[in-house]
């Protein structure tokens, strides 16, 4: 989509004298293309350590199937178990990896993908959305802002249902299109890590209880191993855990983290009585009226519609053979990535 320029614009940089980010408001003559801002090279360095730690234990996992499974235990059904059960999960990572790289995590498009000009006129057309609402026009991209949408200062540019924005995966944003990836490598990765640490440990034990019968240095081996598995488990496991719970309660990083994007929801206030603006802005909040906010946005999920439902916005089959999609690359998340169904009992607790 071509965002829409204003007619009049200032330019923020030279104004707050910040100097940050120059090219990103300097108005460029190909403004379709992928990203917005064009990243410098370094920023792609920690994908080359992402790749580098899932494929860095792979020397020692080898010398330990070899050399205990095989010629030490002399089982090779054990050996070919092990071997196709780590690299399945390789390739499944890496694969989702790839996915997660070069997919668009989602663009705010018109509906019937017309020519650039076209951009948003059938949006700002269509009675259903109001465009006054706070948070429903992006000032940077000049275009609609669709719900859960949320502008990417990094990417420069607004991504749909905006998870979060991870230098790891490429210096790119997370979003709907490549969540059910996202969660599809964390799962993986986790697994993979398990996998390797519960392996090692057991091949420790038994260097332990037979140490005249294996390899001096097998052992080395085996304990960076169950090391390295137990972090990766520990850390990448409980990342993977916290985003089952985002899932099952149907809330993005960023809403999760943000309790003032409630405000947002709340009904109109009343016109006498108070200086807030409506919806009332974050610095206008007292301290107890922080408080209630945030105390609040842990009760209140406005998007959770039933775990099985919420699931289905992240994971739902659209194809014969969805499930082979899903097995290998975690899929695509179902609909266009614009509107999401309320629940209606929470809405009426944000409101009261
Ligand atoms: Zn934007
Ligand atoms: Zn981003």
């Amino acid at each position: 989509m071509a965002p829409r320029k204003p007619l009049l614009s200032f330019n923020l940089a030279t104004l707050s004298g910040s100097g940050s980010s120059s090219n990103a408001s300097i108005p460029s003559s190909s403004d379709d293309d992928d990203d917005a801002v064009k990243k410098p090279w370094h920023h792609y360095l920690p994908l080359f350590g992402t790749v580098f730690l899932i494929l860095a234990p792979h020397p020692s996992l080898l010398y330990v199937l070899v050399d205990f499974h095989l010629q030490t235990l002399h089982k090779p059904l054990l050996f070919a178990m092990h071997l196709i059960m780590t690299y399945t999960l390789t390739f499944m990572a890496l694969s989702s990896l790839i996915v997660l790289v070069a997919r668009d995590p989602g663009r705010v498009t018109s509906v019937d993908q017309g020519d650039g000009d076209e951009v948003g006129l059938r949006e700002a057309l269509m009675p259903d959305i109001d465009f006054s609402k706070p948070g429903s026009w992006c000032r940077k991209c000049w275009a609609p802002k669709p719900e859960r949408t949320h502008h990417c200062s990094a990417c420069g540019r607004c991504v749909l249902k905006m998870d979060h924005h991870c230098p790891w995966l490429g210096s790119k944003c997370i979003g709907h299109r490549t969540y059910p990836a996202f969660l599809h490598f964390l799962c993986t990765v986790s697994l993979l890590a398990t996998y390797i640490a519960v392996m090692s440990i057991f091949a420790l034990w038994y260097a332990f209880n037979n140490a005249y019968t294996v390899n001096a240095d097998t052992p080395i081996h085996e304990l960076f191993l169950a090391a390295a598995g137990l972090i990766f488990s520990l850390v990448v496991g409980s990342f993977f855990l916290y985003h089952v719970y985002l899932v099952s309660t149907n809330q993005t990083t960023i809403e999760h983290i943000s309790p003032f994007i409630l405000l947002r929801h709340l009904p109109p206030l009343p016109r006498t009585g108070h200086t807030l603006s409506d919806p009332p802005l974050e610095p206008e909040l007292s301290g107890p009226q922080r408080r209630l906010v945030k105390d609040a946005h842990g009760a209140i999920h406005i998007y959770d519609v039933g775990w099985r439902k919420n699931w289905a916005q992240v994971f739902g089959c659209c194809h014969t053979f969805g499930w082979l999609l899903r097995l290998w690359i975690g899929g695509a998340s179902p609909g266009d990535g614009k509107y999401f169904p309320r629940n209606p009992y929470e809405i009426e607790r944000d409101s009261s």
